[in-house]
């Protein structure tokens, strides 16, 4: 027979406040703010007030309950003020976000997503222009949309369409774009025919298999060797804006896992 200790439940001394623009839900704890928490890639983290180092939590409430834990450690300040509202740059290069490792799949992933929101007539950059690094699947990206110029956040898990059908969803652009009729023939003719070879001058973009595997062969060694400087002519090489990035992607496609085939 197990025998349950009762104790009251305390009262929960943090609150988690509605998601803010950057995806950061703000946490109180006794009322005063504490810092916040925010969902990546399936887990939770948490940034005390005040500091820009984070910490992850298996849920939401762990977050937040660890930020209860450094107020009484007195290592949050409510009166600090807050930190620069900049978490996602520093990354390696500007196409991948500094939250995300540049492993191989990471890459990849962030390739395809990069040539198909070009090939959607979107652009990553932020309403001041500045580029916005691919975050993940699962995290807002800000994307200025090449029909009307607006920037707005979208989901690249939506973006990507699913079950082999990489339509959108929804299939409408965002609210306040041009009328939905006319966005299709838009889109064709802002993009034609892209180019299945890299014209580029500066950095020499691969479109084939051969050399994609080769680039990122020698980008997953550099990151084990965490050798920044030899890593971000290799990222520029794999990420950077290529008018043949359909092409790259295409050929970064088949290094992706195989489905399992259906019996
Ligand atoms: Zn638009
Ligand atoms: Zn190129």
């Amino acid at each position: 027979m197990t025998t349950t200790t009762t104790t009251t439940p305390a009262k929960k001394r943090y609150k988690i406040g509605t998601r803010g623009a950057s995806g950061r839900y703000p946490v109180t704890v006794d009322d005063k703010p504490s810092g916040d928490i925010h969902r990546f890639h399936g887990e939770w983290y948490a940034r005390p007030h005040g500091h820009t180092n984070e910490s992850r939590h298996a849920d939401r409430h762990a977050a937040a309950q660890h930020l209860v834990t450094l107020v009484d450690s007195g290592d949050v300040d409510p009166n600090a003020p807050a930190a620069a509202e900049s978490a996602d740059v520093g990354g390696v290069v500007p196409w991948l976000s500094g939250r995300m490792q540049p492993t191989r799949r990471n890459i990849i992933s962030a390739g395809i997503a990069l040539a198909r929101v070009a090939e959607l007539a979107w652009t990553p950059q932020d309403e001041n222009g500045a580029t916005a690094p691919y975050p993940g699947s699962d995290n807002p990206w800000d994307l200025t949309c090449g029909l009307c110029g607006k920037t707005v956040k979208r989901w690249w898990s939506h973006l990507r369409g699913r079950n082999g059908d990489p339509t959108p969803r929804p299939a409408y652009r965002h609210k306040g774009c041009i009328d939905f009729e006319d966005q299709a023939a838009k889109v064709a003719a802002l993009i034609g025919e892209p180019p299945t070879a890299c014209p580029c001058h500066e950095t020499d973009h691969p479109t084939t298999a051969e050399d994609v595997d080769r680039l990122l062969n020698l980008a997953e060694r550099a990151r084990r060797a965490d050798d920044t400087d030899a890593l971000r002519p290799l990222l520029a090489q794999l990420l950077g804006p290529c008018p043949a990035s359909s092409a790259r992607a295409e050929s970064m496609k088949t290094f992706l896992p195989q489905p399992k085939p259906k019996n």
